[in-house]
Order: C-alpha cells, then structure tokens, then sequence
C-alpha cells in the first residue's frame, strides 16, 4: 500500500484510505507530528461539481436515451475520478488551535 506525506513532517504516515477519504471532505491525523491534515476548500469544491455532474449527466443520458449502458460510463468515470482524487489532490496541514501563540502577549 503506498503511504502519503504529511505536509507538515514530510513523513509517509497516511494511509490510502486517510488520503481519499480526505478527498471526501474529511479530516485525517498525522501519526507522526498529529498534525490535522485536509485537502484545500477549493479544489475539493471542483472536486464535488465533478462527481455531481457525473451522475447528472449519465442518468440523465440513460433516462433519455432509455438505455441503461450509460451508467456503465458512469462508473467508469467514478473509479477515474477516484484515481485523480486520490494522485493530483494536494494536501495541507491545518493550524493547531490548541497550541499556544508564540507571539508574547502585550499587556
Ligand atoms: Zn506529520
């Protein structure tokens, strides 16, 4: 299974599942430095209008076409999109909230 970097550490610590369920909008731990890591916004955005289109547009062929080898594209062009979601999203370390700011408070 190949392992993905973490943006913050550079270490391969996410796993194929963490990195495609991040192209799903979810959030994954570093096991290395913890850091949150996500995909950026706006490319996940883009993302979302591809598989939304996706199905629009192949059941929408199959229902006016009425023919249901259509979906057959459909999925063909899921499993695609899955393979570019999971090779060409680029990943981004989220900022910690937790961790104290370094800058000293002016009191
Ligand atoms: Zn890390």
């Amino acid at each position: 299974m190949p392992k993905f970097h973490c943006p913050r550490c550079k270490q391969p610590t996410l796993s194929m599942k963490d990195k495609y369920l991040i192209g799903w909008w979810k959030t994954a731990n570093c096991g290395g430095c913890g850091a949150r890591i996500t995909a950026y916004p706006i490319l996940l955005m883009i993302y979302s209008f591809l598989y939304v289109w996706n199905i629009i547009w192949w059941v929408g062929m199959a229902q006016f076409n009425d023919s249901l080898h259509y979906l057959i594209y459909m999925a063909v062009i899921w499993l695609l999109l899955d393979f570019f979601n999971i090779q060409l999203i680029p990943l981004a370390a989220m900022k910690d909230k937790a961790k104290p700011s370094e800058e000293p408070k002016a009191d």
